[in-house]
């Protein structure tokens, strides 16, 4: 079968609304270390790690063989109505890594699932369904989680089973106070959050929930301290902070092993998923004790935390602590930024280089007014592919490039990139 009779046979079976890369969709059928090989045989280097599920990369001996270990151990019995042995090793591992105090988890298959289980957490716990989350946010694509999404592309929130406030300050560069500096831009923000609690709302919201940096949404980053500054706020209101971790968990950002340290916070729960399994579908919440034990219905995943997963999750975690994924993800970063910030000197369609680690943006304008221009963003990332780089898109206005490499990244492939990416802006000219 020819490449374009499965893409034929794709759109005639699959939901017009899913959101593919590229005119034509490319079938990746191998991978190895950072690279992977699509149907036609062109090899990439894969600079946005499936969608940051593959954390480590491909072809990982010590994932794989845990995985075959528990396979062939016959323990593929899968539901979560008897203990398991992994499913308890890897909570312990997570409770303790969370930072929060007397922690608990609960496993899901995806970050849609944590985040509805952390919002059925803080909604029963303060018996009110009022949330707080931020403008331009991603969130998961069921009822609850849609509701709070706050970017257009994504979301359907009239239709909200949840009263939702957006509030202002992740998307700094397009924030009418991007200019102020960092204590002034926190200072507006915060005194925002007060408002949207004290004019919008009843005053007992439940909770607020927000992405360290903001995945979908262009990896949008606020300044470090804004969400210690909101803290002081929700705790006078009562309200639970949940920090999505999906993108920025497991060191990803370099600095911190969760995004939110960057702000010196301890939230009442976390939500993780995407890069934990390294492919393996997990997802969960931890969250303090108190919190999380105080649903008084009966729940459980059927899937959430099966030995396979919970398997593959537990060897990638080992893997990533016992390499320091985390310090190398700040190194590459370091060299990924220095080598953006030199393309933008020279491309003022490069408006603006942002995030952390291994976790970069950047975002393409209309040269000289700084408009949103996702004709050329659409235009870049098709020339890296040919070139051989496939990078992540996306942003409200579909406008920015992302770039997530699995954290194991070299220097060489980190080169490697930027020459492809220097290629590719040369061909604006
Ligand atoms: N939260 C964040 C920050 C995300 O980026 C995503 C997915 O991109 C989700 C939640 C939803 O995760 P999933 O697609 O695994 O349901």
């Amino acid at each position: 079968m020819t490449h374009a009779e499965l893409w034929e046979r794709h759109k005639a079976v699959m939901p017009n609304w899913l959101a593919l890369y590229y005119d034509e969709p490319i079938e990746i059928v191998s991978g190895s270390g950072r690279r992977v090989t699509d149907g036609e045989g062109k090899e990439y280097l894969d600079f946005f790690a499936g969608i940051l599920t593959n954390a480590i990369g491909y072809d990982i001996a010590e994932i794989s063989d845990a995985v075959r270990e528990q396979l062939a151990s016959g323990i593929a019995h899968t539901s979560t109505v008897y203990l398991i042995r992994r499913q308890i090793e890897l909570a312990e591992k997570i409770a303790e890594l969370s930072g929060i105090p007397d922690a608990k988890v609960f496993f899901a298959n995806s970050g849609t699932e944590a985040n509805e289980a952390a919002l059925l957490l803080a909604t029963q716990n303060r018996r009110s369904n009022q949330v707080l989350a931020m403008r331009n946010s991603y969130h998961g694509r069921a009822f609850g989680t849609v509701a709070i999404t706050g970017n257009r592309g994504w979301s359907a929130s009239s239709l909200s089973p949840v009263n939702v406030q957006y509030v202002q300050g992740a998307y700094r560069y397009r924030s009418p106070f991007r200019d102020m500096p960092d204590a002034e831009y926190i200072k507006v923000c915060t005194d925002d959050l007060r408002n949207v609690i004290e004019t919008t709302t009843s005053g007992d919201v439940a909770c607020m929930i927000l992405e360290p940096i903001q995945g979908v949404g262009g990896f949008a980053s606020p300044p470090d301290g804004l969400y210690a500054a909101f803290k002081e706020v929700l705790d006078e209101y009562g309200i639970l902070l949940i920090s999505d971790e999906v993108q920025t968990g497991w060191g990803r950002t370099g600095e911190h092993f969760w995004g939110i340290q960057a702000h010196d916070v301890v939230p009442d729960a976390m939500t993780f998923a995407k890069g934990l399994g390294n492919g393996f579908a997990i997802g969960g919440v931890v969250a303090r004790a108190s919190l999380m034990d105080s649903l008084s219905a009966n729940s459980l995943s059927t899937f959430g935390g099966n030995p396979i997963s919970t398997t593959a999750a537990k060897a990638t975690l080992d893997y990533l602590l016992d390499h320091d994924l985390q310090a190398n993800a700040a190194k590459r970063g370091a060299q990924l930024v220095d080598g953006l910030r030199g393309i933008a000197e020279e491309y003022p369609e490069l408006g603006d280089v942002r995030g952390k680690g291994l976790m970069l943006a950047a975002e393409i304008v209309n040269a000289g007014d700084a408009k949103p221009d996702p004709a050329k963003t659409a235009k870049l990332q098709q020339e890296a592919k040919n070139r051989g780089l496939l990078i992540g898109k996306g942003g409200l206005y579909g406008n920015v490039l992302r770039m997530a490499p699995p954290m194991t990244l070299t220097e060489d492939e980190t080169t490697e990139a930027l020459e492809i990416l220097r290629d590719s802006f040369g061909t604006l000219r």
